[in-house]
């Protein structure tokens, strides 16, 4: 986990061209002296510069992101995908990470999911309309509070599987306006 250098863009620029294409993964479009790009963390967290988290994107597209869930959305569908993907970028850390990286994303698992676990149940109790992506925002803040760390892919993805159709604690649903929200899962 470390912040991106220039030399690490450098080294990148050819791999993320030949993986992503040379278009603005939000809005297609192309980068011009007015426009450039900018080299952006999809998963918002400027300490993890893993290859798959970087893609190259519009400054200005980069800005309309923090306030769009439909662009968060599309960035954490990337990032899913390239990790799945098992291209490598010559030079630069491989997917595999290292032991203690691993070890140390287990201790933060450990202590971040209850966190998650605890705020659901806290909020879903009280009988009003809880927003997934206000959600998101609180539960990461919260991690980041009392762990020193909170991504908010690992807690979109701690939400997720506690939403899950068949197990999950609680469920996800559409409300009037079309936002996704979160309630206690009823027994039918
Ligand atoms: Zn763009």
């Amino acid at each position: 986990m470390s912040r991106l250098s220039s030399r690490m863009k450098v080294r990148l620029n050819p791999f993320l061209d030949k993986r992503d294409g040379i278009l603005c993964l939000y809005c297609k479009g192309g980068y011009t002296a007015t426009n450039p790009y900018i080299y952006e963390h999809l998963n918002n967290d400027d300490n993890d510069s893993r290859p798959e988290n970087i893609i190259k994107a519009h400054q200005t597209c980069n800005c309309k992101k923090k306030y769009s869930e439909k662009m968060l959305a599309i960035a954490l569908g990337k990032l899913k995908m390239n990790e799945a993907s098992k291209l490598v970028c010559a030079g630069m850390k491989a997917n595999t990470g290292t032991e203690k990286d691993v070890s140390s994303c287990v201790a933060i698992n450990r202590k971040n999911k209850p966190i998650t676990i605890q705020f659901l149940h806290e909020w879903t109790s009280r009988g009003e309309e809880l927003l997934l992506k206000d959600a998101v925002d609180a539960i990461t803040n919260q991690c980041y509070i009392q762990n020193g760390s909170g991504s908010q892919t690992a807690i979109y993805s701690y939400i997720d599987s506690l939403c899950n159709s068949y197990t999950g604690l609680f469920t996800i649903y559409s409300n009037p306006q079309g936002k996704n929200c979160i309630r206690r899962r009823t027994e039918n």
